[in-house]
């Protein structure tokens, strides 16, 4: 073929990218593409994401290429560039979103149309969303346990180099990137140049103590990868093929190839219940707000919702007791929590995050929906010295360790922080 057009989205990077490979071998010209989708919002993430495109153009550059952007509908942007060029073909990387499967339905339908080839590749997951089915029936497996089996035991395909060379067409004007602003919490720069130097530090020195030290709030003893894998920005595949030592690091890998096929196969994930069970949410926007917050009066759930605001990334354990709560104690609707974490994290993405929720509400993949989790043991166990609740709540620094989980046992009560917003008794 003369020329393919990639069309990037969630893989925002050059190293084991089958598309960008793919095209690189197919096409003597290959032409990069963003579309800035004016309709979908970048809210907390956009900083991340114009970094993330910038250091994807400075790398095709290096490359003999460059990035296109373009701002509009993804699709029929597309189209048009693919008919100014000419191209033959248009590739990406399969998405499972509803939105991306919608985008990708149309992208194929448009190139028919057109006579043009459309190909969609792997590189979003480690396996494909689709590649495997439970034995007993059924698109995709609803229990974590037998496709964690069954996922570890499936051949990979080969992790990709960069492409030497890309070879763009003259003339072609590459467009304008968003503003990036600067990322709001300074704690987390996009692009894969820093993704993958981060991967080197976390495999080189950190990996192995993962199964000991993932539960420790205060501890920073997690990869931090997740905004990094949101974008694309590393492949998920190259980062488990050079995880020795990590079983447990991997499994969580797992389960962000389980929820993706789950959204696959349900991708109303972020709107209907995947198992309704029947619950009767509580309409409390003041419990809501407080929550929203970190001011619910239970200091280890506003310790996580404060470092949601403050970092725009939360740690895993304090994600369950702060999801839980809001569900389990406050009776408030998942979809209200979700929405919030969802605009806020920087790795907010829709399998993980709605798989996740739902997971906690009992409405999702839990084999045990009615899974309490009680946030004042759970700070016990997981912030023993209450570090990570001082961290984030500079109210209760001078409270001794003994009382820093339920403050409300104090004869005299703190100032400046609330009474709990429910019975903790
Ligand atoms: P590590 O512990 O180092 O794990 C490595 C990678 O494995 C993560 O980067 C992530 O890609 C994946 N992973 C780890 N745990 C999970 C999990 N439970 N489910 C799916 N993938 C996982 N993760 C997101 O990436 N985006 C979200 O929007 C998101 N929302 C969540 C909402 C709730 C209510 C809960 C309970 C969890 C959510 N998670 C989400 C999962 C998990 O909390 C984060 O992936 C993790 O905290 C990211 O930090 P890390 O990169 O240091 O993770």
């Amino acid at each position: 073929m003369d020329t393919v057009i990639v069309l990037f989205n969630r893989d925002l990077r050059v190293h084991d990218h089958p598309a960008l490979a793919a095209a690189c071998a197919d096409a003597w010209r290959v032409v990069p593409l963003f579309v800035i989708d004016p309709g979908v919002p970048g809210g907390h993430r956009a900083g991340f994401l114009a970094e993330s495109l910038d250091d994807l153009r400075g790398s095709l550059r290096e490359r003999g290429g460059d990035l296109v952007v373009r701002q509009g509908d993804p699709v029929a942007e597309t189209l048009r560039l693919a008919r100014e060029l000419p191209a033959q073909a248009v590739y990406v990387s399969a998405d499972v979103s509803a939105l991306a499967q919608r985008r990708e339905r149309r992208l194929a339908e448009e190139c028919e149309r057109h006579r043009m080839e459309f190909r969609a590749f792997p590189g979003v997951t480690i396996v494909p969303p689709d590649a495997l089915r439970p034995s007993g029936g059924g698109d995709h497996y609803r229990v974590f346990t037998p496709y964690w089996r069954v996922w570890s035991g499936q051949r990979r395909r080969e992790v990709l180099g960069a492409p030497a060379k890309v070879r763009i067409p003259e003339g072609l004007e590459a467009g304008p990137l968003p503003v990036a602003g600067h990322e709001p919490h300074g704690l987390f720069r996009g692009g894969e140049t820093v993704a993958r130097e981060r991967m080197r530090q976390w495999l080189k020195y950190c990996v192995e103590d993962y199964a000991d030290g993932h539960d420790d709030l205060a501890g920073n003893r997690t990869s931090k990868l997740s905004p990094y894998l949101r974008f694309g920005c590393l492949s998920p595949l190259e980062l488990e093929s050079l995880s020795e030592n990590g079983d447990d690091f991997v499994r969580q890998l797992c389960w962000r190839d389980f929820f993706h096929q789950v959204t696959r196969a349900f991708p109303r994930i972020n709107r209907d219940d995947y198992r309704p069970q029947g619950q009767e949410w509580r309409d409390d926007e003041d419990a809501a707000q407080a929550w929203k917050e970190g001011r619910t009066g239970v200091p280890i759930v506003d310790a996580g919702m404060r470092q949601l605001l403050a970092e725009g990334w939360m740690h895993n354990r304090a994600r369950m007791v702060t999801s839980s709560f809001l569900v389990r104690r406050l009776r408030v609707d998942w979809r209200v929590g979700a929405e919030h974490f969802f605009d806020l994290l920087l790795d907010g993405d829709v399998s993980n995050n709605y798989g996740n929720w739902q997971w906690v509400a009992g409405t999702g993949n839990d084999t045990r929906p009615n899974r309490i989790v009680n946030p004042v043991r759970q700070a016990r166990r997981f912030d023993p010295e209450g570090e990570y609740i001082r961290r984030y709540l500079p109210e209760l620094d001078a409270v001794p360790v003994k009382m820093i989980y339920e403050p409300w046992r104090m004869s005299t009560g703190i100032r400046g922080y609330p009474a709990p917003l429910v019975s903790m008794d």
